[in-house]
């Protein structure tokens, strides 16, 4: 791919651990990657890494909850690198309790990162996309969106919405060539859930080492599967795959 011809991706959690290995995956492809977090020091560790023999990835940190940061995300890559293919809205956080234990600071924080920050990604990069003829969003959303686990009522319940906005806009905006799907990953060897494991006090690998023996595959995934499929989803090889939600659990049924 010549330089002229570098499509651009942007990718929000890019400094956690799906959204690291979905920044390599796009890059290793020929993309340039506008890559957003919270996490300065984060993004500033993927950079150095990916940035090698030419300028590839182009960070802008900031807090997903600010309306004015999800929109200038994609303004920046628009401004940058003059054009917008991809959007990959990944970041997300989770947050445990049942109705009881969940406050009204955890429900507001889990919908403002997990779904809302989307709304204000999606309707900015579709603005956009339709006037290149075009592009692919894919939301990260869970398995837990389409068959909800036990004591995560806020986590379950965003990412359903996160699915079925999906599903919605990947129906609306089809005619303009805008590919919208989700992707539902079960468990992942991320911090996301090794911290987890180290809050109730558990030791994250021999965690995971039992994990692994509840899937039929053999193992939870790790970043690099999920990425392989968003890529997969982004790429000429999904052109009729639009509207949907992509389960990837390694066979494990969540009951
Ligand atoms: P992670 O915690 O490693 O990464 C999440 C990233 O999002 C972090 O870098 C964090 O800084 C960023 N982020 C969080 N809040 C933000 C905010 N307000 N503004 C900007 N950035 C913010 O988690 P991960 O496991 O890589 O998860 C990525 C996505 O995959 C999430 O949407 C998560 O819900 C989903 N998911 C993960 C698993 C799993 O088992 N790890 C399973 C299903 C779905």
């Amino acid at each position: 791919m010549s330089d002229t011809e570098k499509k651009t991706a942007v990718i929000t959690g890019a400094a956690g651990g799906i959204g690291q290995a979905i920044s390599r995956q796009f890059i290793a492809n020929g993309f340039r990657v506008i890559a957003g977090d919270a996490d300065q020091a984060g993004l500033d560790r993927l950079a150095a890494k990916l940035n090698r023999s030419e300028q590839t990835v182009w960070d802008k940190a900031g807090d997903l909850r600010n309306k004015a940061y999800c929109e200038e995300l994609i303004d920046y890559a628009v401004q940058t690198t003059g054009r917008l293919d991809v959007l990959v809205n990944n970041a997300g956080i989770i947050t445990r309790g049942n109705i009881l234990e969940t406050t009204d600071e955890d429900w507001e924080r889990t919908f403002d990162i997990n779904l809302t920050s989307i709304f204000y990604t999606c309707r900015k990069a579709i603005g956009h996309m339709k006037g290149y003829g075009g592009g692919a969003i894919v939301n990260i959303a869970s398995c837990w969106g389409l068959y909800p686990g036990p004591g995560h009522a806020a986590y379950c319940t965003s990412k359903a919405a996160v699915a079925s906005f999906s599903k919605c806009l990947g129906r609306d905006h089809a005619p303009d060539g805008i590919r919208v799907n989700a992707v539902c990953p079960n468990e992942v060897n991320t911090p996301m859930i090794r911290t987890g494991f180290v809050r109730r006090g558990f030791d994250p690998d021999t965690a995971i080492a039992e994990l692994n023996k509840s899937v039929p595959l053999g193992r939870i995934a790790e970043p690099e599967d999920i990425a392989d499929v968003v890529f997969f989803l982004c790429s000429d090889a999904a052109r009729y795959i639009a509207g949907t939600a992509v389960e990837v659990n390694g066979a494990k049924p969540v009951y």
